[in-house]
C-alpha cells in the first residue's frame, strides 16, 4: 500500500486515480471541481480540502492538469512547499518541454525526485488502466516511477532525462496529426475518383500507405468498427486536444530551430476545423472538412 496524492481528477485523472485506489493504494485526491472530487470519492479515493493537504504525507504525488501554467502553479504553490522531500513527484499532464524542465529544476533544488510522464491512450485507456507512459527522469529514479505508474499502465517507457517524456509525446502526436490529414486527403480523393473508399482502405492497409491513422483509426466509417468515425466522430481525441499538442510541437520547434512545415500546416488545418465548431469532435472529423462538408456536430 502506497500513500498517493492525486491532483487533477478530470476526464483522464479521474480514471487514473480510481485505478490507484483499486490497486490497494491510499489515494488522497484533490481537484478544484466539486463534481470531480465526488466521483473520485465514490471510486475509493479520500477527498482532500486542498492540494497542499493532499500531499502532506504522500509517498508519491501524481498530477494530471490541463496545461503548463497549471502545473507550474500547483508545484510552486502547493506541492513543493508542502510535500515531504522523500516523495516521488510525477506529472502526467501534457505540457511544454520548458515547463517540465523548469519544474524538474525547482523540485531538484528542494531535494525531490521528479518525472514528467505524459500519456497516450485517451480516456478509455485511463479508465481501463492501459495507458502508455513516456517518462523523462533520472535513470536511477526510473524503477520507482515505473512501479508507481504500474496500476495505470499498459507500458512505461523511459524516453530520457527531464523533459524527454514531453518531447516524445508531442513528436508522437505530430506524427499522428499529420498522418490523419494524409489519410483523410487520400480517402476524399479516392471517393472523387470513383474508387470505393472502403476498398481503398483494404488495399492501402496492405500496401505502403499503411499507418495507424488508416488501419486502426480509419476516419471513413465502416472498416474499423471501434473508430470514432462510426460514432459520428464523438469520443476519442478531440480536435481541440490535437490542436493543443500541435501548438506545443510548433512552439518547441521554433525554440529548437527545427523545420516542421507539415506540423505547421496540420496546426492550421485543425485550427480551421475547431473554428468551424468541431473542437469537441474527434480529430478524424478532418475527413468531413476535406470532403467539403460541414464538420460541426
Ligand atoms: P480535464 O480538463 O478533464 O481535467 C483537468 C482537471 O484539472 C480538471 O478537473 C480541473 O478542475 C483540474 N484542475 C485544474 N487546475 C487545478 C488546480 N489548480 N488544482 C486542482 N485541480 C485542477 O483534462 P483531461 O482530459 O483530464 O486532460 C488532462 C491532461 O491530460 C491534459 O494535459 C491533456 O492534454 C492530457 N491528455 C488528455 C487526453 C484525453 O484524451 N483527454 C489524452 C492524453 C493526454
Amino acid at each position: 500500500m502506497t500513500r498517493i496524492a492525486f491532483i487533477g481528477l478530470g476526464n483522464m485523472g479521474g480514471g487514473m486515480a480510481a485505478n490507484q485506489a483499486k490497486a490497494g493504494n491510499a489515494v488522497a485526491a484533490f481537484d478544484l471541481s466539486e463534481a470531480a472530487l465526488e466521483k473520485a470519492s465514490a471510486a475509493g479515493c479520500a477527498p482532500a480540502g486542498s492540494a497542499a493537504e493532499a500531499v502532506r504525507d504522500a509517498e508519491v504525488v501524481i498530477t494530471m492538469l490541463p496545461a503548463g501554467q497549471h502545473v507550474r502553479a500547483v508545484y510552486a504553490e502547493d506541492i513543493l512547499p508542502n510535500a515531504p522531500a522523500s516523495a516521488l513527484l510525477i506529472d502526467c499532464s501534457t505540457i511544454d518541454v520548458e515547463s517540465a524542465r523548469a519544474v524538474a529544476v525547482q523540485a531538484a533544488e528542494r531535494g525531490f525526485r521528479f518525472a514528467d510522464a505524459p500519456v497516450s491512450g485517451g480516456t478509455a485507456a485511463a479508465d481501463a488502466g492501459t495507458l502508455a507512459f513516456m517518462v523523462g527522469c533520472g535513470e536511477a529514479d526510473f524503477p520507482a516511477v515505473e512501479a508507481a505508474l504500474a496500476p495505470m499502465a499498459r507500458v512505461v517507457f523511459r524516453a530520457g532525462d527531464h523533459g524527454a517524456g514531453q518531447a516524445a509525446k508531442i513528436c508522437n502526436n505530430m506524427v499522428l496529426g499529420v498522418s490523419m490529414i494524409g489519410v483523410c486527403e487520400a480517402l476524399a480523393l479516392a471517393e472523387k475518383l470513383g474508387l470505393d473508399p472502403v476498398k481503398f482502405h483494404e488495399i492501402s492497409s496492405q500496401s505502403s500507405g499503411q499507418c495507424w491513422s488508416l488501419t486502426s483509426y480509419c476516419p471513413w466509417p465502416g472498416p474499423v468498427p471501434a473508430a470514432p468515425s462510426n460514432r459520428g466522430y464523438e469520443g476519442g481525441c478531440s480536435t481541440a486536444m490535437m490542436l493543443k499538442d500541435l501548438k506545443l510541437a510548433q512552439e518547441a520547434a521554433a525554440r529548437a530551430g527545427a523545420a516542421t512545415p507539415l506540423g505547421a500546416a496540420a496546426e492550421g488545418l485543425y485550427a480551421m476545423l475547431a473554428g468551424l465548431g468541431a473542437g469537441g469532435r474527434d480529430f478524424s472529423v478532418m475527413l468531413e472538412l476535406l470532403r467539403g462538408k460541414a464538420p460541426a456536430g
